[in-house]
């Protein structure tokens, strides 16, 4: 099996070949400071922090994600708010990112910020007035879309049935309806830079091309985001590169996650249905929401509702339970391979319930193996299967006391039975008793042996 996507310009599933051999650029747009990120948000990060775990797995990667901290949601919150921008910014990328680790995804390669590319923004802003795509009028600049012959393809939209049906008010300055800011004026009151067309701040579209282009080169080899991205984002990301580089193609592939709904309602901060990764995380493990996440194909939708954690916590359930008391040194861990089945299934376009299934043959493998070698090495792969699919990362006994609420973590247990026996050795049986009945209200059965007190929750 060859590693093939459903690329969304070619509109089909394709063999995927990066432009440099062994080498991949992989860029996804990433989120907009000025609140916490929803569960929707967290989507397209886990769904694509797992492509780059397996694109790493055979090549370079070099993998950006942006952090846009320049917008006018991001002024109309410190308005509100009274805080000043820097603030609020540096207080939601902390949060971004720490909600994104809670839920196993591994920090991008370069995370480039919006405000600290403005220079390599207006030149690439200068590039298209000077290539003819672009336009200054009063104050603005403005992308020019009828120079750009291919506008329209990615959306598979068509730029004169756009025009017709344009009913959106139109500002006078515009040539064409469907002309976008790449340059617009700040007042004194908002975040503005100088530049050859006045103090102001780049539009939203700009910002992702100048850091592509700065980090990955003119031609990157994957370009990954939400499907509600397609279309005005990326296909003026793409117009605006295109034109910015003579016509060489901004990305060889285009990957776009389906929606999350909850109660079939897509979750968005506008309908204010949203469910915060921030405020699920304090009651549901991470592990089970990033599974729960990858429960779906990345571009088919996903219905998110109480059902979906429990699934999910059901399952991870079953990959502990399988691994649980199984002791595997570290150089047989290390040796590991993860099943081919399950490689087969993410390199088909990233099908991650695929991949799943083939996790939980694994599984039902080990529970049946009676060998005690077969057993480690299977539990040896079924780690290294975890570490590609960012599951498995806690000791599987933590796993089972971690979550009930008032249950004995291992580490408690361990310390209660050190007291209790501690006690006995002094020969006081009341504390030792009182410890034991502790224990057992806990659901934790002891048993004292020759070679000292096992216990096991029952
Ligand atoms: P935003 O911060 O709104 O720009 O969104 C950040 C990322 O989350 C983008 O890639 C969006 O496409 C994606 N996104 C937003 N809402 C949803 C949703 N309900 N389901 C899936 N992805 C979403
Ligand atoms: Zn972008």
């Amino acid at each position: 099996m060859t590693l093939q996507f459903h690329d969304t310009l070619q509109g089909r599933k394709v063999p995927f070949e990066p432009l440099k051999e062994g080498e991949v650029t992989m860029y996804l747009c990433g989120p907009t400071v000025y609140n916490y990120a929803h569960i929707g948000n967290a989507r397209p990060a886990v769904v694509f922090d797992l492509l780059a775990r397996l694109l790493r797995r055979s090549y370079k990667l070099t993998f950006a994600r942006n952090i846009t901290d320049v917008d006018d949601k991001i002024n109309a919150a410190s308005v509100e708010s009274g805080k000043p921008i820097e603030e609020i910014t540096a207080r939601f990328i902390k949060a971004y990112n720490d909600d994104m680790a809670a839920l196993g995804v591994r920090p991008p390669d370069v995370e480039p910020r919006a405000t600290q590319h403005i220079a390599e923004m207006i030149a690439m802003i200068e590039t298209l007035i000077e290539n003819g795509c672009a336009y200054e009028a009063e104050s603005h600049v403005l992308f020019d879309v009828s120079a750009d012959a291919d506008y329209g393809t990615l959306s598979k939209r068509d730029l004169r049935e756009m025009i017709a049906g344009a009913r959106i008010e139109v500002a006078p300055y515009k040539k064409a309806p469907q002309d976008f800011v790449l340059w617009k004026p700040s007042t004194s009151e908002l975040p503005g830079w100088d530049s050859p067309w006045g103090r102001g701040r780049p539009g939203w579209h700009i910002e992702c091309s100048a850091m592509a282009e700065k980090h990955l080169g003119d031609t990157i080899d994957i370009h990954a985001g939400g499907r509600d991205l397609v279309f005005p984002h990326h296909e003026n990301e793409m117009a605006q590169s295109c034109c910015a580089h003579d016509g060489a193609p901004f990305a060889r592939y285009w990957l776009h996650n389906g929606f999350l709904s909850m109660d079939q309602t897509k979750m968005s901060k506008s309908l204010g249905n949203v469910l915060l990764v921030h405020d699920l995380i304090k009651t549901v493990p991470g592990e089970v929401i990033r599974l729960a996440l990858l429960g779906a194909h990345y571009k088919q939708p996903l219905d998110w509702s109480a059902e979906t954690i429990e699934s999910a916590r059901r399952m991870l359930d079953r990959l502990y339970g399988a691994v649980q008391g199984i002791d595997v040194p570290d150089e047989v861990r290390t040796a590991a391979e993860v099943p081919s089945a399950m490689i087969a299934a993410l390199e088909d376009d990233l099908n991650s319930p695929k991949a799943m299934a083939a996790f939980f043959s694994l599984a039902k493998e080990l529970n049946k193996a009676t060998d005690d070698e077969q057993r480690i090495s299977l539990a040896a792969q079924m780690y290294a299967s975890g570490e590609l699919m960012g599951l498995l990362g806690s000791d599987p006994d933590e796993w089972f006391g971690g979550y009930a609420e008032g249950e004995l973590s291992s580490d408690d247990i361990e310390a209660l039975i050190e007291k209790r026996n501690a006690a006995k050795a002094a020969r006081d049986f009341e504390t030792a008793d009182a410890i034991r009945d502790q224990l057992g209200d806990a659901g934790i059965t002891i048993q004292d042996g020759r070679d000292g007190t096992s216990w096991h929750r029952s």
